[in-house]
């Protein structure tokens, strides 16, 4: 068996194949942490590899029909495509990027290239199609299936205890996440790698699913030419791939994040680090920023204060309040998402919010809205309040929205539709649609926050949103300065009547 420092947790064993050792190659199917290093999945198919002396094949592919596929994302995941083409020149396996087309469809490549394999290895993410995509490579590998975990610090099957609140889910952390600190990915699991080299795919292969090299080589404008997907949602000047998510990071690490605690909020500033669609796809891992943090504050797992469970955020990580802060966007929230997808098959359906949330919502479904809108006149920004319009511009043209802003879009949304869940399922819509982080388990986080879940009854109780806290534009007007965002997202539509 390779490594047995391999960390159990994070396998999940897919079937009770064997290994074919007369297999050409292990094959690693990357379809979430789509990158080179900080990634369990890379290391556990190179462990295979050392063991079994075979030549390592990692295939990236980029299907053309899933749900709210389009230009904006396949520009984003085929320049993560680019990177990662880049960074497998002159080591020891064989990338191969592949993008599906009309012409070149994906269909049978998997268990075409699985017939070969000695044994698969895959990405385990939560949500959206790969856990159905994973219970289908279970099935048609013919050998050894591996789905592996590099999602966040905390494994997401380490516990099955469903969290309803940020705080308990804290306590929790604050348990267990010294043991986990001191783990991680490789940082350059290429580095010295010494495997025999992949004889080259069949004819056969290779004409039914050519490699996206050539395509990839192209410049950027040229590559939907011959691409159709669902959507034509245009895509961003957002630049995916590793390099853009270090330099984010960078800058982030450098000019924003001590004061991340005071500035996050505000909507008149760049405070936060920007990285949700590089995670989400992969392009940088949360291991690595952890880890840059506790450096730069020489800071050891053994220093956290393991005394205190109290589920407090602050003083936790005896670091300063700004990387204080992030850490706790970054594993607390962050993770509590994938803790409830990993645990909730239906955590993107409207009953599975709490109690309280679902018996207030519904005492007061017939309440009067001051406005109903459909979903195209959401998604036109053809609302009567500038604010608002001005999110909804952001997410449609730049595939996002300011955090303290995405709140205030989601609680509207619930205001200003027929039902609650009408509210929820263009939330889900366009948040999917347009978000280049969506599709994510902190998509159903954030929505279905605005909806009550991970949060407590607020006073007072108000017609529609009953117990369920509450948000107007006026207010957010008050707290904060929206003039810039507003020239910058609606200038058309004038200021807000704070
Ligand atoms: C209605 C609504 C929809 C949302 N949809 C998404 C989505 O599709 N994808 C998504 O990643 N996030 C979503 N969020 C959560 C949050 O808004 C974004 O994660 C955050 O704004 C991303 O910006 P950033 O990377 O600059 O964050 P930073 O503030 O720099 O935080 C760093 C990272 O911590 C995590 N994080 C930060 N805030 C939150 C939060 N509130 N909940 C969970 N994780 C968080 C993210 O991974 C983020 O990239 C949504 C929130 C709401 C209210």
């Amino acid at each position: 068996m390779p490594t047995p420092n391999f960390p159990s947790s994070r396998l999940l064993a897919l079937n009770q194949k064997p290994v074919k050792p007369d297999g050409s190659y292990v094959l690693y199917w990357m379809v979430s942490n789509r990158r080179m290093v900080y990634n369990y999945s890379l290391d556990r198919a190179i462990a295979y590899a050392v063991s079994l002396n075979k030549p390592l094949l990692v295939v990236e592919p980029l299907a053309k029909g899933y749900r709210w596929s389009s230009p904006r994302f396949h520009q984003f995941i085929m320049q993560g495509m680019k990177s990662n083409m880049h960074a497998a020149k002159n080591v020891a396996l064989t990338y191969y990027p592949f993008v599906e087309t009309d012409e070149y469809p994906q269909e049978g490549m998997l268990r075409t290239f699985a017939s070969s394999a000695c044994v698969v290895i895959t990405d385990d993410f939560p949500c959206f199609f790969i856990p159905q995509f994973v219970r289908k490579l279970s099935q048609i590998a013919p050998c050894l299936s591996e789905a592996v975990d590099s999602n966040g610090i905390l494994p997401i099957r380490g516990t099955d205890r469903l969290f309803t609140v940020a705080h308990s889910f804290r306590r929790h952390c604050q348990k267990v996440l010294p043991d986990f600190l001191s783990e991680s990915p490789l940082s350059s699991p290429t580095s010295n790698l010494s495997l025999p080299r992949l004889e080259p795919l069949g004819d056969d292969v290779i004409s039914r699913w050519p490699s996206a090299e050539p395509l990839l080589s192209q410049s950027d404008s040229q590559w939907m030419t011959n691409i159709t997907t669902r959507l034509d949602t245009p895509s961003t000047d957002l630049v995916g791939g590793r390099c853009a998510a270090l330099e984010h990071w960078r800058r982030f690490k450098h000019t924003r994040l001590d004061n991340y605690h005071l500035k996050r909020s505000h909507i008149d500033v760049d405070a936060t680090s920007c990285l949700s669609p590089y995670l989400h796809f992969g392009h940088i891992s949360p291991h690595e920023l952890v880890r840059d943090i506790q450096d730069r504050g020489n800071i050891r797992p053994e220093h956290l204060r393991r005394s205190i469970v109290d589920g407090r955020r602050e003083r936790w990580w005896q670091m300063p309040p700004g990387p204080e802060a992030f850490l706790d966007q970054l594993i607390t929230w962050r993770e509590l998402g994938y803790n409830r997808c990993a645990n909730d098959p239906a955590y993107d359906k409207f009953e599975t919010l709490p109690e309280w949330a679902l018996a207030t919502l519904n005492i007061h479904r017939n309440d009067e809205r001051p406005y109903i809108y459909s979903i195209e006149e959401f998604d036109l920004s053809l609302t009567h309040d500038p604010l608002w319009n001005a999110t909804q511009n952001q997410l449609r043209k730049q595939g996002t929205i300011h955090n303290y802003l995405r709140m205030l879009w989601g609680k509207k949304i619930l205001h200003w539709s027929e039902s609650p869940e009408t509210a929820l399922s263009i939330m889900i819509e366009l948040n999917n649609r347009y978000a280049l982080d969506g599709r994510n388990p902190n998509s159903y986080s954030g929505i279905f926050w605005c909806l009550g879940r991970f949060d407590r009854a607020w006073g007072p109780e108000r017609a529609v949103f009953g117990k369920v806290r509450y948000m107007t534009s006026q207010s957010t007007a008050r707290k904060y300065n929206v003039s810039t965002y507003l020239d910058q997202f609606a200038p058309e539509q004038g200021n807000i009547d704070a």
